[in-house]
């Protein structure tokens, strides 16, 4: 049955492959040898298969978890360095049609307040990011096809694109919306979009159909086989996740694994991220009622074994989780972070009255990008603005060959710096410039190609000249 060549979901993610792998997980848990050459193997940076990965998930020796965080720490820095790319969600819309019981955007939730952005709203809502400085955004929105048709989201992007204000400009959209057909996909890749991104919530199709008990996403298949259809649509750049809580976190873990492994079989390109969301309290939403939350030292393993076992695929934490969580998982494999997000529609121009609540959950990391940004760099990363691989064609297997080669780092560090610069010069405190800018001359120096540290160099001064949108 199982075939990770197979177009059809319940056989690239096959339920028996799954239970076979956790049962041979659960029995090699304390397999000392086993476990140590699976490290040896995860060191060749060379991913590990979803068996593979199931045997460290199960295993609880310390030691051997120790190692495992210390490479996924390693790997992460010769794969991305110290960067760490910054970006914002925007909800455009919570009108919904599906019956998710963990989303208060349901249907049948008559109490939370349903709003859509008009174009104009929209205008208010990417001048406002743009003034806190960021560059790239996540689009989401619930699934109705009368209030949010695709031509809606087309639009959107059209205006999202279009708005330069003062310096700002958003470079890159990355779209999070329903399961849809080849043909959206298609539009979606013609209007200029970056990731697709879909979180998979369960893979355990039992649950995901009582979890989507009404409405287009109770379809576990149509859900399940969607980047597929992306993928035919053109769009080679794809994300996926889980929504953690919902199911047992090694059932889903290793279905990720084999979700990836099925689109690196078929469509030569694994997915550019994988988000890791946890779920959250939210309007009538209690995360207690559902009995599979994991805890942070859970988390931490999972996020670890997702760097070694997918090395070239971007990690995502978003401000569903605190400054702490963020903290230590960032060191283990997460490559992107979101800063400052609001999670209501219109949320960014305007502060939510009360009683006129539209979020999709609770944000626990609630700082501004100022804040986070100056956070970042305290800890010794570089915070990236950058989207010049997609601007410069370098997605699907172009960005995975060139990641492979190692060659990201050539340009990915000197794209940082600029947009950091880019950002200190724009929208920064002065106390987050003054550290910015220390940042940037330490990284200069780090530029082992004389060519490109100068060239960089020249564009750093443009930058204080005015000039903007540099990019290797
Ligand atoms: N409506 C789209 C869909 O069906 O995939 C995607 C957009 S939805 C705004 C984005 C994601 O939020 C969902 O895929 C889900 O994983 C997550 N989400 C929903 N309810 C949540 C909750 N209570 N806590 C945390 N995340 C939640």
């Amino acid at each position: 049955m199982y075939n990770p060549n197979s177009k059809k979901a319940e056989e690239f993610i096959c339920h028996e492959e799954i239970l076979a792998t956790l049962a041979y997980a659960e029995a090699n848990k304390e397999n000392k040898i086993l476990i140590s050459q699976l490290i040896e193997k995860a060191k060749e940076r060379k991913g590990l298969t979803h068996r593979e990965a199931s045997v460290l998930l199960a295993c609880q020796i310390p030691e051997k978890i120790q190692e495992i965080y210390d490479l996924a720490e390693q790997i992460k820095k010769d794969f991305y360095g110290n960067r760490i790319v910054m970006f914002a969600p925007l909800y455009l819309s919570n009108y919904c049609i599906n019956g998710c019981v963990y989303c208060p955007y349901h249907l049948k939730n008559k109490h939370i307040v349903r709003k859509k952005l008009t174009q104009e709203e929209i205008v208010r809502e990417v001048t406002a990011l743009q003034d806190m400085g960021h560059k790239r955004l996540a689009i989401e929105s619930g699934e109705d096809p009368v209030n949010n048709p695709i031509e809606y989201i087309l639009e959107c992007i059209q205006t999202i694109y279009s708005i330069h204000h003062k310096n700002g400009a958003i470079r890159r959209v990355n779209v999070n919306i329903a399961a849809t057909t080849v043909e959206n996909y298609r539009k979606l890749k013609d209007a200029g979009i970056g990731t697709y991104i879909l979180f998979q919530e369960t893979y355990h199709k039992e649950s995901y159909e009582q979890l989507h008990p009404t409405g287009p996403k109770h379809n576990y298949a149509y859900h399940t086989e969607a980047m597929d259809r992306a993928m035919e649509g053109g769009i080679d750049d794809v994300g996926l996740g889980v929504l953690f809580g919902l199911e047992r976190y090694r059932y889903e873990f290793t279905a990720l694994l084999m979700h990836a492994e099925h689109l690196e079989t078929v469509f030569g390109v694994g997915p550019h991220t994988i988000s890791v969301p946890r779920l959250k309290r939210a309007d009538d939403i209690d995360p207690d009622t559902f009995d599979n939350g994991i805890d942070d030292e859970a988390f931490a393993k999972i996020c670890a074994l997702i760097r070694i076992s997918v090395p070239y695929t971007g990690m995502i934490i978003s401000t569903r989780e605190s400054k702490a969580v963020r903290e230590k998982v960032i060191r283990l494999g997460v490559s992107q972070v979101s800063g400052a997000s609001r999670t209501s529609v219109g949320g960014y121009a305007e502060e939510e009255p009360e009683d006129e609540c539209s979020e999709q959950f609770d944000v626990s990391d609630k700082r501004t990008l100022d804040e986070v940004v100056r956070w970042l760099m305290e800890l010794g990363y570089i915070p990236s603005f950058c989207t010049a691989c997609y601007r410069e064609g370098r997605t699907g297997d172009r960005f995975m060959s060139l990641c492979k080669a190692k060659q990201i780092q050539n340009c990915c560090q000197p794209n940082a710096i600029i947009t950091l610069k880019e950002y200190l010069t724009d929208y920064a405190s002065p106390e987050t410039k003054k550290v910015g800018e220390q940042v940037i001359v330490n990284e200069l120096k780090q530029i082992s190609n004389e060519k490109v540290r100068q060239l960089c160099k020249e564009w750093l001064e443009k930058i204080e000249n005015g000039k903007r949108d540099f990019r290797f």
